[in-house]
C-alpha cells in the first residue's frame, strides 16, 4: 500500500525512523522530513562536541537515506507556524514526531538568573553554531567556571573550556566560539557531582580524555572518591562504573595540577546559591552524604569563586502546537511510540513519536536507532487504519504561504561550501551559522 509520512525533526531519531520506513518491503512509503532549522542532523550537528568528529560520521548513513528518491527534506520550516498539525493530518497518512528535547532543566536555586549563569545546552549550541545562540556572547574574561552535573554534556562543556585554541582550531567549532575561547582567561573549572563518583553518569572514554589535555590537568580529592559500602558493592558488579572510579583515582597522582588550567572533579556537593553583584561571582555549595543512593545535604558549606555557572543537569522536552504533551515527563505521551492523548490514555490515530521526544533525554545517538525502529514497526502495523484527507503536496502549500524552505539539493550546496571553506583551514568544515549566510550560498 502507498503510505505518505511526515517526520518532524531532522535529527538522529528522524533519520533512523526514515530509514526504517523506506526499508519496508510490504508498503511503498514516501517520507517528507521537516526541520525548523535550514540544516539537517539536529543534535549531531548542534549537540555533539566539535572535538568528537568520529561521532558525527554517522551522518554518512543519514545521507544514504536522504539519497532515496522517495525522501524529501524541508529545512527552515517551523512546525506550528509555517505548518500546523491540521495541514499535515490532511496531507499525510501518518506523522512521526522526532522533535527531541529542546530545552533544559533548571536547578531551582537563588541566583540562577544572574548574568553568567546559563544552561550547558545553550553553551553547547553556541559553540556548535546553532543560529538561535550565535549572540549568546558568554563572558570568558573570568578565571573560574562551575559546571553542575556529571553527565557527558558536563564533560563536553568542561573539556571545550579546558582545551587550548590549537586543540580547537582543527575542529568544526563555530568561528565566533573559536575566537572567544582563544581569548578565554579561564583557569579553574569545577565540575560538581551531587552524588559520589560511582553514581557519575559520564562514560569511561569521556572521563579518560581529561588525562590527555594539552593545557589542563584533572584534579580530584582522594577523600571524595572513597566509596560507601553500597557503592563499593555496585562497583563489583558494574565494570563501567568501576572503571569510572578507577580513572578518577588515577588522577589523584596528578597532585594539584601544574598546567595552566585545572578541571576539578568534585563529588558529594550541590550548589545551593549563586551570588554576585548583577553577575555570577560566587557559588555556595553544600557537602552531601549518600543515603540509600540519594544525595542528602550535611549542613556544611563552602564557597567557590566563579564568573560562570553552566547547569548541565539534563535536557527537557517542550510542547509542540496542538500535539499532546506530558508536562510531568516533558515528553509526547505515547504507548511504545503511538502518541496518546494523555499519559496512559487513548491512542491518537496517525500520530507517532520517536527519540528523546518519546523517552526523554537519555542514551547515545545510536540508542535512537532501536527506539525509532520500535515506533516504525507499530506504524507499519497500522498502515491503512488512517488515510490522509487530501493527499495534497505540502511543497505547494508552503510556496503559497511564501515559506522559503531549503530542500536536500540546497543543503548539499551549503554542505559543500562549508567543507570547501574548512579544507582551506585544515578543518572538517567551517559552519555557516545564520540562515542569510546559508541562503547567500544558494
Ligand atoms: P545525564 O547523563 O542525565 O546527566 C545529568 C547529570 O545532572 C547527572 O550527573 C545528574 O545527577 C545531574 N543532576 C540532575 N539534577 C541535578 C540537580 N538538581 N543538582 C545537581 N545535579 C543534578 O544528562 P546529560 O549530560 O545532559 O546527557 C544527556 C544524554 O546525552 C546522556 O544519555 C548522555 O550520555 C548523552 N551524551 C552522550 C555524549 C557522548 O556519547 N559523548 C555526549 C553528550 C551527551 P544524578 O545522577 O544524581 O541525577
Amino acid at each position: 500500500m502507498d503510505v505518505r509520512v511526515a517526520i518532524i525533526g531532522a535529527g538522529p531519531s528522524a533519520f533512523y525512523g526514515a530509514a526504517a520506513l523506506l526499508a519496508s518491503k510490504d508498503h511503498s512509503v514516501k517520507v517528507d522530513m521537516f526541520d525548523r532549522l535550514a540544516a539537517p542532523f539536529g543534535l549531531v550537528r548542534y549537540g555533539v562536541a566539535p572535538d568528537h568528529p568520529r561521532i558525527k560520521s554517522v551522518t554518512t548513513l543519514y545521507e544514504k537515506t536522504a539519497a532515496d528518491a522517495r525522501f524529501r527534506f524541508f529545512g527552515a520550516v517551523d512546525f506550528g507556524r509555517d505548518l500546523k498539525l491540521a495541514d499535515l493530518e490532511s496531507a499525510y497518512d501518518m506523522i512521526l514526531f522526532c522533535s527531541g528535547a529542546q530545552s533544559d532543566r533548571s536547578l531551582g536555586i537563588p541566583g540562577e538568573d544572574l548574568q553568567g549563569s546559563m544552561s550547558a545546552t545553550e553553551f553547547v549550541a553556541w559553540y556548535n553554531g546553532h543560529p538561535d545562540y550565535e549572540n549568546l556572547n558568554p563572558n570568558l574574561d573570568i578565571e573560574g567556571v562551575v559546571v553542575v552535573g556529571v553527565g557527558n554534556v558536563a564533560m563536553d562543556v568542561a573539556r571545550i573550556l579546558a582545551k587550548s585554541p590549537q586543540e580547537l582550531a582543527t575542529t568544526d567549532i563555530a568561528d565566533h566560539a573559536l575566537a572567544a575561547l582563544s581569548k578565554s582567561r579561564v583557569k579553574d573549572i569545577y565540575v560538581l557531582g551531587r552524588r559520589g563518583p560511582a553514581q557519575a553518569k559520564f562514560t569511561n572514554p569521556e572521563i579518560k580524555e581529561f588525562g590527555h589535555l594539552a593545557v589542563a590537568d584533572p584534579v580530584v580529592r582522594a577523600a571524595e572518591l572513597e566509596l560507601d559500602p553500597q557503592s563499593a558493592a555496585e562497583c563489583e558488579t558494574d565494570r563501567l562504573m568501576k572503571q569510572n572510579v578507577e580513572i578518577l583515582a588515577s588522577y589523584i597522582d596528578r597532585g594539584q595540577g601544574s598546567k595552566q588550567r585545572r578541571v576539578h572533579f568534585r563529588f558529594l556537593v550541590s550548589p545551593v546559591e549563586i551570588t554576585g553583584r548583577g553577575k555570577v561571582e560566587q557559588v555556595k555549595i553544600e557537602q552531601n552524604k549518600l543515603e540509600a543512593g540519594n544525595a542528602v545535604g550535611t549542613g556544611e558549606f563552602e564557597t567557590v569563586q566563579a564568573g560562570m555557572v553552566l547547569r548541565s543537569v539534563g535536557y527537557k522536552g517542550v510542547p509542540l502546537a496542538d500535539v499532546p504533551f506530558d508536562g510531568k515527563k516533558a515528553i509526547i505521551p505515547n504507548a511504545g511510540g503511538r502518541v496518546t492523548k494523555t499519559a496512559g490514555g487513548e491512542v491518537v490515530p496517525g500520530l507517532y513519536v520517536a527519540g528523546w521526544a518519546k523517552r526523554g533525554p537519555t542514551g547515545v545517538i545510536g540508542t535512537n536507532k532501536k527506539d525509532a525502529e520500535e515506533t516504525v514497526a507499530l506504524m507499519l502495523q497500522d498502515v491503512g487504519k488512517r488515510k490522509s484527507a487530501s493527499g495534497a503536496d505540502v511543497a505547494k502549500l508552503l510556496q503559497q504561504r511564501g515559506v522559503k524552505f531549503v530542500n536536500w539539493q540546497d543543503w548539499k550546496k551549503i554542505d559543500a561550501a562549508e567543507i570547501e571553506k574548512g579544507n582551506a583551514q585544515n578543518r572538517p568544515r567551517v559552519k555557516l551559522v545564520g540562515i542569510d549566510e546559508m541562503r547567500a550560498v544558494l
